[in-house]
C-alpha cells in the first residue's frame, strides 16, 4: 500500500477545511498554535511508517491520553473497573456536568472527563508515584523514550480547570473519588499535558491495533480481549456527542483531543494519527475528521 500517495491526494482536496473551525481558546499554550499546522502519520503493525505535513512537530495530545490512562486502570483493576465508570456512549460534550448527577456520579464511560477523572483516581490508588509511573507505562509502549509532560501546560489546564474541578466533587459527593481530590486532579492536568507527534502518537497506539501486543518488543500490553474492548470504547465514545458521526464517517476506532489531534485504529493493520488544530464545534479536529473520511473513503478499508 503506497500511504503517501493517498495523503498527498486527498490534501488537495482539504483546502476549504483550512479556515473552519477554531483553535482551543482555554489556555494560552493552545490558542497560540499555528492554526494551519496539518500532519499525519500511520504505522502499520509490520512498522512501516508513513507520513505528511507537520508528522514530526510535537503537539498537545489532551483528551488522547484518556485511552493510555483507561488501559493501565483496565490492567490493574479487570473487570471491577466497571463498578465505577460505564461504557455507554454519554450523548453528552466531554466536560458535562448534567448526566453525572442523573447517574448518581457513575461516569457514562472513561473517555468523557468525568471517567477519566475516575481512571486517574484509580490509578492513583495502586501506584506509588502516578505521574511517573504513568508516563514511564507510555513510553514502554511506544517504545519512546523522551515523550513527556508539558509542565506549563499542566500548570495552565489547573487555573482554568474549574469543570473539572466541578466534576470530581460532584463524584466525590457520589463516594466514586477514594483520593485527595487535588492529587487527582494535578495527574488529570498532567495527562492532558503529554506532548506528541504524529509519527509518536500513532506509534503509542499501535498495540491497539495489534490485539494488545506492543509491536515494537513483543510484550503483552493488555489481553486480547481487553484490546478489543478499549476499542469499543474507542469506536462508541472517542469523540463523545460526536461518536456517531466519526464512526458514520470514517468507520474506525479513534480519539481526539482539544489539541486538534485524532488517532484511528485498523485493528491488524494500522494505527493512524492526524494533526489540525481547528475544531468543530463538539471539540473534534475539523480538517482532522475530513481527512480520515476520505482516507477510509478512498482505500476503502474500514472495520465495517
Ligand atoms: N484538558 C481538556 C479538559 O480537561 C481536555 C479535553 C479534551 O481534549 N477533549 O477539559
Amino acid at each position: 500500500m503506497k500511504y503517501k500517495k493517498n495523503f498527498k491526494n486527498i490534501n488537495s482536496h482539504l483546502g476549504e477545511f483550512d479556515n473552519l473551525g477554531t483553535v482551543a481558546s482555554y489556555i494560552p499554550e493552545l490558542s497560540s498554535v499555528d492554526p494551519l499546522k496539518f500532519g499525519i502519520h500511520l504505522t502499520t503493525i509490520t512498522n512501516k511508517h508513513f507520513s505528511f505535513g507537520d508528522s514530526d512537530e510535537k503537539f498537545s495530545i489532551q483528551s488522547i491520553s484518556k485511552v493510555l490512562s483507561l488501559v493501565l486502570a483496565y490492567k490493574l483493576e479487570d473487570e471491577y473497573l466497571w463498578n465505577r465508570v460505564g461504557v455507554e456512549p454519554s450523548g453528552t460534550p466531554f466536560n458535562s456536568l448534567i448526566q453525572l448527577e442523573h447517574d448518581l456520579g457513575i461516569p457514562r464511560n472513561p473517555l468523557i472527563n468525568a471517567g477519566a477523572l475516575v481512571i486517574c483516581d484509580v490509578l492513583v490508588s495502586h501506584l506509588k508515584n502516578p505521574k511517573q509511573e504513568f508516563i514511564e507505562f507510555v513510553r514502554t509502549i511506544s517504545n519512546i523514550e523522551t515523550i513527556d509532560y508539558c509542565n506549563r501546560i499542566a500548570e495552565s489546564e489547573k487555573s482554568a480547570g474549574y469543570r473539572n474541578a466541578a466534576l470530581i466533587n460532584l463524584m466525590k459527593s457520589y463516594g466514586n473519588i477514594h483520593n485527595d481530590i487535588d492529587v487527582v486532579l494535578d495527574f488529570y492536568f498532567h495527562l492532558c499535558s503529554i506532548e506528541m507527534t504524529c509519527k509518536e502518537l500513532s506509534q503509542t497506539f499501535l498495540f491497539l491495533a495489534s490485539y494488545g501486543v506492543c509491536p515494537f518488543t513483543n510484550e503483552v500490553v493488555i489481553s486480547r480481549s481487553k484490546s478489543k474492548r478499549v476499542n469499543a470504547i474507542m469506536q462508541l465514545c472517542g469523540f463523545y456527542d460526536e461518536a456517531g458521526e466519526f464512526s458514520f464517517k470514517v468507520g474506525l476506532p479513534g480519539k481526539s483531543g482539544v489539541g486538534g489531534g485524532i488517532v484511528a485504529i485498523h485493528p491488524n493493520k494500522y494505527s493512524i494519527a492526524v494533526w489540525s488544530p481547528r475544531l468543530n464545534i463538539k471539540g473534534n479536529s475539523y480538517k482532522g475528521i475530513k481527512f480520515l473520511e476520505l482516507f477510509t473513503s478512498e482505500t476503502q478499508v474500514s472495520i465495517f
